[in-house]
């Protein structure tokens, strides 16, 4: 392509819409099937994904539920969290994170983070521990785990639980553990910008603890283990057969669409290997799976304005750590108490990337980035 056309290229954030018009044919099928079946609610379809989902993360169970938010919840309170507890967890991600530790009942302590990765610093973990804490919430930020080997390590010289927020990093992995097999358990979350998304909500919780996840399967149906009578205050949190349906369907082209999210971003640091913006630090013995392609800048709002211009789609994730949202007055936070979360909401931007995404979109995005200031 010539310089000119390059530069004529608008470029989209992600490539959901692009997906599902590729594969319509197969999702509009096993769609059709689950029509024809009857069979509506916790299904042959959960429950083969469910099995799939578990292969996938190397656990031992899957239990579908209603979304990434939910499964964080029930994981939560399968772990024995209960209301006057103390979780600790990160400022630095989606508002879902810390609001299911307040729906579990538990009060949301949070950690700052480790400025290089945006996620959790595990000596920052150490020093927010009191009585009260019973767990830790972490977060597999933009798709990068991390450091579990030194947060197990602390769970276990406290005795406490470890969830993972894994919502961003299905299939991810560190020194060749993936995401959500060595805590307590994993939270996975399957709307439509996550890495593998069905057509609407859904969630699931992988775990290798058989009591956690019987203790989810009863949660999700409003803690019942035998129909009308419940043992338990449960929920209604379920994943439907249509979204396991499309799951199946997609799951076939995660590892495909995996390895070209790690071939963009290689793509995009090369690109960006001499410019004045931070590309993402990825620790060793990582495999990062993409679902953000995040750089850091002390310009970003001129960098935001040359993109828009030139017909490229960016984003912040997340513009107000979650400490500072008008939801968490009351826990009577304030500026100044995260220096590195506050600091990092300040500078972030991420870049458009999708399995999708094409060397000359590259090539673009790079060019506007390098010719901005
Ligand atoms: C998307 C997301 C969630 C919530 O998942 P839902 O399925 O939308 O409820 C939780 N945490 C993180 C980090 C997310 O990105």
């Amino acid at each position: 392509m010539h310089k000119n056309s390059v530069m004529n290229l608008s470029v989209p954030l992600t490539d959901i819409e692009e997906q599902n018009k590729a594969m319509q044919e197969e999702l509009e099928q096993a769609i059709a099937e689950v029509v024809k079946s009857g069979s509506c609610i916790l299904g042959p379809e959960v429950k083969a994904l469910e099995g799939e989902i578990a292969k996938l993360s190397m656990t031992k169970y899957g239990v579908g539920v209603a979304s990434g938010t939910d499964a964080i919840k029930l994981a939560l309170l399968a772990c024995g969290v209960k209301t006057g507890d103390e979780v600790i967890t990160t400022s630095f991600s989606f508002i879902a994170t810390a609001d299911s530790i307040v729906r579990a009942g538990a009060t949301p302590v949070f950690a700052d983070i480790d400025p290089a990765t945006f996620n959790v610093d595990a000596e920052k973990i150490k020093q927010k521990i009191t009585p009260k804490t019973s767990a830790i919430v972490v977060v597999h930020l933009y798709g990068q785990p991390a450091r579990m080997d030194k947060i197990m390590d602390i769970a276990k010289e406290h005795g406490l639980k470890v969830v993972e927020d894994c919502a961003q990093a299905i299939s991810a992995d560190y020194q060749g553990q993936k995401v959500g097999s060595t805590s307590d358990a994993g939270c996975l979350s399957f709307f439509p910008s996550k890495n593998l998304g069905c057509l609407g909500d859904g969630g699931m919780v992988v775990t290798n603890d058989e009591k956690i996840a019987e203790t989810v399967a009863i949660l999700r149906v409003h803690g019942a283990k035998t129909k009308y009578n419940s043992e338990t205050i449960g929920f209604n949190s379920r994943l439907d057969e249509i979204q396991a349906a499309v799951l199946r369907v997609k799951l076939k082209y995660l590892k495909e669409w995996t390895v070209n999210r790690q071939q963009a971003a290689a793509s995009y640091n090369e690109h960006l290997k001499n410019s004045f913006i931070q590309t993402p630090y990825v620790q060793p013995k990582v495999g990062h799976v993409y679902n953000q392609y995040t750089v850091r800048s002390s310009k970003r709002d001129v960098l935001i304005e040359q993109l828009t211009k030139n017909g490229v789609a960016s984003a912040v994730y997340y513009p107000i750590p979650i400490h500072l949202q008008d939801a968490f007055k009351a826990f009577g936070h304030k500026e100044g108490d995260l220096i590195e979360t506050e600091k990092a909401s300040q500078e972030v931007l991420s870049l458009p990337i999708f399995p999708t995404i094409s060397a000359e979109q590259i090539k673009k995005v790079t060019s506007v980035i390098k010719g901005a200031f």
